[in-house]
């Protein structure tokens, strides 16, 4: 109809060539079909012990691991959660369970056995994969979970688990390994990925990500296609080096680091935690071309002396994203390597497979702050409340339709058909607005925005002025009630270790640089740290539920 119409014109769609469903191939086939001759060289190497597995490695171990979980009766769509750390071998695990048909559920390695055992519970799971560092977790979640047939450890044996490596080594022939081809398998509806979001506005959700998602936004994002400074391999260029520290578990890590990694033959130094030390060290040992960072990780960088010219030398680009990073911080990372690496942001969840829009490759870094446009095959618009599409420089809520939008909540329809419209649209829940060159700016969440009388708040941008603050190390911003204006803002700011800050100074400082409801009539918190998600979100949340159960709230 005429309104349809009126409305399309007002979609942001990507510049470059469109990209529509891959069909054809599993996750691991085009990665395989992509690495080309350059199998030998090495793939993950663990940063502590120095162990390396190469691409063949990956891919060898993938299919044993595959076939003796066949032979160990798993049947096609059988749930195997992954309770492991960024481990050397955790590509193999992944890939060796979609090779055996089955669907992959990543867990956070650093819950606690209440939350891996929900985890379990809510997957289905039948198999466990885990490491000596979480085995007694999942022990204690078998007890009280029967569906749990299974548990593999990765490492040293262990008794009464099936030892990943043993597996690995089993001989794949004589069993038919899953494969796009094979006529009774459709790679659009073949669930492979069943991670769940962060949990930061709530509890967590399983999101259903099908062959085709995942292999598609592989294809969206990929280098060749103008998306990237990356280069992959048979392009006939020099290997490209990462830093495997963001988790494997989570959607960023691993579609960055697992999916992208092995699909341009890149060499992944794996990180099993965050400690300054062994990350420095690993830095300059491994002189990475490309970094993947979240916002805590670059406020590391940008605070300490270790990080100059030096380290960030061999980058030609620093991707970043999963929070908000704001341009100060962003601005300062530049200013420290000379500005000549191009930062990257990009934007998406876990239910867009998870990349709906990255910043196109510019290395004069014009657009800083911004996760640019729509990757191809996507088409985006900014709604407003009553439903009615924005224009430019319009705030609203950003929907995504592509065929990279999750197939559904895990047995939640509720949550699917509140989230994805009759029409496909994923509502992403972000406040969002594109910019006259079509380059999208993610606000903050719809859930987090302040509501100050009738003015909302975006929580970021207070973030963002106060990490220009020298005395200032870290900061978060929360809603807290106000009798007269229904909400303030309220800060806890970790103050830099030797210096002095007070709420006056603070308070002094922002008060030329903001409009009066933005001021932090919700108070000033002085703390050591801020608590975050492993995926570098603040976690909002603790600090609101801190404050009112202190507050008689
Ligand atoms: P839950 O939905 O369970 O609360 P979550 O939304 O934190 O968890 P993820 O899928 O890991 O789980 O995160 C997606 C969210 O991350 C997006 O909705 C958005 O709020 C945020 N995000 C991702 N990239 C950016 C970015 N570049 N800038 C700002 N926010 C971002
Ligand atoms: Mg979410």
């Amino acid at each position: 109809s005429l309104y349809e119409d009126a409305d399309a014109s007002l979609w942001v769609k990507s510049p470059l060539q469109d990209v529509s469903t891959v069909v054809g191939y599993t996750v691991p086939e085009i990665i395989r079909e992509n690495l080309g001759g350059w199998g030998h060289l090495p793939a993950f190497e663990c940063a502590s012990t120095g162990k390396i597995y190469t691409h063949d490695d990956v891919l060898r171990d993938s299919r044993g691991f595959a076939a003796a979980l066949i032979r160990s009766g798993f049947k096609r769509g059988d749930v195997v959660a992954i309770v492991l750390p960024n481990v050397v071998e955790y590509p193999s695990v992944l890939f060796g369970i979609w090779e055996a048909g089955l669907i992959a559920s990543p867990v956070n390695n650093a819950y606690s056995d209440e939350e891996i055992h929900r985890q379990l519970c809510l997957s289905d799971a039948v198999c466990v994969v885990a490491e000596s560092e979480t085995l007694e977790s999942v022990r204690k979640s078998k007890e009280r979970n029967p569906n749990i047939k299974s548990i593999v450890i990765v490492g040293e044996p262990h008794q009464g688990c099936h030892t990943f490596k043993e597996m690995a080594n089993s001989d794949p022939s004589g069993v038919s390994l899953f494969k796009a081809s094979a006529s009774d398998v459709d790679t659009t509806t073949q669930v492979a990925l069943l991670p769940f979001s962060s949990g930061t506005t709530g509890p967590p959700k399983g999101v259903e990500l099908t062959h085709a998602n995942l292999a598609t936004n592989l294809i969206q994002c990929d280098p060749g296609k103008g998306i990237s400074l990356i280069q992959t391999y048979s392009s006939g260029k020099t290997q490209e080096r990462h830093v495997g520290l963001l988790p494997f578990f989570h959607a960023y890590g691993l579609s960055c680091l697992i999916h992208m990694s092995t699909y341009v033959g890149a060499h992944v130094m794996c990180m099993r935690k965050f400690d300054v030390d062994l990350f420095l060290q690993g830095v300059r040992r491994h002189k990475p071309t490309a970094f993947h960072l979240v916002t805590p990780l670059i406020n590391h960088m940008v605070n300490s002396n270790n990080y100059g010219k030096n380290e960030l030398a061999h980058a030609h680009t620093v991707l970043g994203g999963a929070a908000p990073i704001g341009a100060s911080l962003i601005e300062k990372l530049l200013d420290k390597a000379g500005k000549y690496f191009f930062f990257q942001e990009g934007y998406g969840m876990s239910e867009l497979s998870p990349v709906s829009h990255v910043l196109l490759p510019d290395t004069r870094n014009t657009k800083i702050g911004s996760c640019g446009s729509p990757v191809p095959g996507t088409i985006t618009k900014i709604v407003d409340t009553d439903g009615t599409t924005l224009g430019r420089n319009q705030r609203g809520e950003i929907c995504v339709k592509g065929p990279q939008v999750m197939k559904g909540y895990y047995k939640n329809e509720e949550a699917t058909r509140n989230t994805i419209d009759a029409d496909g649209w994923l509502h992403t829940g972000d406040i969002a607005y594109y910019d006259d060159d079509g380059c999208l700016f993610i606000v903050d969440r719809l859930k987090e925005l302040i509501k100050v009388k009738g003015f909302q708040v975006a929580p970021s941008e207070l973030e963002d002025l106060l990490r220009k603050h020298d005395k200032v190390e870290d900061v978060a911003i929360i809603g807290v009630s106000h009798p007269e204006n229904g909400e303030a803002p309220r800060a806890y700011i970790v103050p830099k270790t030797g210096t002095q800050l007070s709420e006056d100074e603070v308070n002094a400082y922002l008060k030329p640089l903001i409009s009066k409801h933005k001021q932090l009539r919700g108070g000033i918190e002085f703390r050591k740290s801020i608590p975050k998600a492993p995926s570098g979100k603040i976690l909002r949340r603790e600090l609101t539920d801190e404050y009112k159960s202190k507050h008689g709230q």
